[in-house]
């Protein structure tokens, strides 16, 4: 697969930019009920101004509450879906920003706050820039959070229509505009960045699935079984365990591809590559292309006479195949020439393939479409190297 066609992950993509927005979001927990408390408690609010103090900690507490949940649900609950965590998220975030933004503006119209009203308007300020720059990555966010937390005080002195208010309002204002735009850029940095780096990394997994496929009939390829074959091999090493090893070739291939021409005998080789891949059931086994018409299995933890089992089904299914073309039914054949030991660090493993394709050629020779073991002697000079 060329890698221009490789495509985006959408749900990985979510889930990364969610991950992202959550970490992003961690230092707003606590912030706004801590400089809540650190604005009215010396400034004496909860005495002058009790009811609002109250409702406001109250308010605060809650949405603290409702992050640190999502905090948690979002580490220890994997199974929570990724749509529903970035809503609680956002939605949280979103109704912090209007909460302060209506306080801004409660404060800015009524009397009896005049003594906090600088420190107010400086915190919304600085928590909407900060908060709109850290959450850019979200699109709502990064425009309804600085509106909700600044759009109450503007409005609030455009009412409260004082000598210098205009002044104020028109700051603003200012800010507004200017970190939503700068949000923007970031945002849009951000999400081509991990667009980027998803494509990468999905480019490299096709890349290595390429070099291990074969093209034509998509089983594993030679390099492949090489590699696992010489896994295998340490692993029976290791454990005691039997392996075996089944070529599978087709009986007079040369001949149908003569005449009936190359494209079908492609076809073919698809169809067998089909029933192959099928009739071969354990997640252990494997089925890989060795060359041209040639097939191989390998077989862990099998001994002869599963080998033979396994061995026959196949040929059997390849009997079976039935490919149209044009009036014709064509039929496969295939012999099979298979071979199993237990292997020794003084054996080398190409050996039992040796003895496996020995088993192949006896099944030529005796009339193809068969099954042939290798026999005691082979196997026993195979373990001799
Ligand atoms: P035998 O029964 O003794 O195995 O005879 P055979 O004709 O199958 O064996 P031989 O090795 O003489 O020929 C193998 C043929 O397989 C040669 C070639 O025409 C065909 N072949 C090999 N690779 C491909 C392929 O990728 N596509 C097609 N269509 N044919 C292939
Ligand atoms: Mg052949
Ligand atoms: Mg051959």
């Amino acid at each position: 697969m060329p890698a221009a066609t490789v495509e985006i992950d959408q749900q990985e993509l979510a889930r990364r930019a969610h991950a992202d927005l959550a970490k992003r979001a961690r230092g707003g927990i606590f912030i706004y009920l801590v400089a809540w408390l650190i604005l009215t408690l010396p400034t004496q609010v909860h005495a002058t101004e009790p009811d609002f103090f109250y409702l406001n900690t109250a308010i605060l507490a809650l949405i603290m509450l409702s992050r640190l949940a999502h905090f948690f649900a979002d580490k220890f609950n994997p199974s929570l879906p990724v749509s529903l965590r970035r809503t609680w998220l956002v939605t949280t975030i979103l109704t912090g920003a209007l909460h302060w933004g209506l306080m801004c503006f409660w404060i800015l119209t009524h009397d009896g706050f005049r003594h906090i009203e600088f420190y107010l308007i400086a915190s919304a300020a600085v928590l909407g820039i900060a908060g709109t720059a850290a959450l850019s990555i979200a699109r709502e966010i990064r425009i309804l959070f600085p509106l909700f937390m600044l759009m109450p005080t503007t409005i609030a002195y455009l009412y409260r229509h004082e000598s210098d208010d205009w002044i104020l309002a028109s700051m603003v204002v200012l800010a507004l505009v200017y970190v939503i735009g700068t949000a923007r850029t970031t945002g849009r940095d951000y999400w081509q960045s991990i667009e980027n780096e998803l494509l990468a990394a999905q480019r490299a997994i096709e890349m290595e699935k390429l070099s291990i496929t074969d093209q034509l009939t998509q089983l594993n390829n030679r390099s492949f079984f090489d590699l696992r074959f010489s896994e295998e091999w340490s692993r029976g090493c290791r454990q005691g365990s039997t392996l075996s090893l089944l070529m599978v070739d087709l009986d007079r291939f040369k001949r149908l591809n003569d005449t009936y021409g190359h494209v079908f005998g492609d076809v073919c080789l698809q169809r067998v590559a089909e029933v192959l891949r099928r009739e071969v059931k354990r997640e252990s086994d494997l089925v890989a292309r060795y060359g041209g018409e040639e097939f191989v299995v390998l077989l862990p933890d099998t001994d002869a006479a599963g080998a033979r089992r396994v061995g026959e089904i196949l040929r059997q299914a390849i009997d079976c195949i039935d490919i149209e073309h044009g009036d014709e039914i064509i039929r496969l054949t295939a012999s099979v020439g298979g071979a199993s030991c237990r292997p020794e660090r003084t054996t080398a493993a190409a050996a039992l393939l040796k003895r496996a394709d020995d088993a192949l050629y006896r099944a030529k020779a005796a009339g193809r479409n068969r099954y042939e073991a290798a026999t005691e002697p082979e196997i026993r000079e195979a373990q001799a190297g």
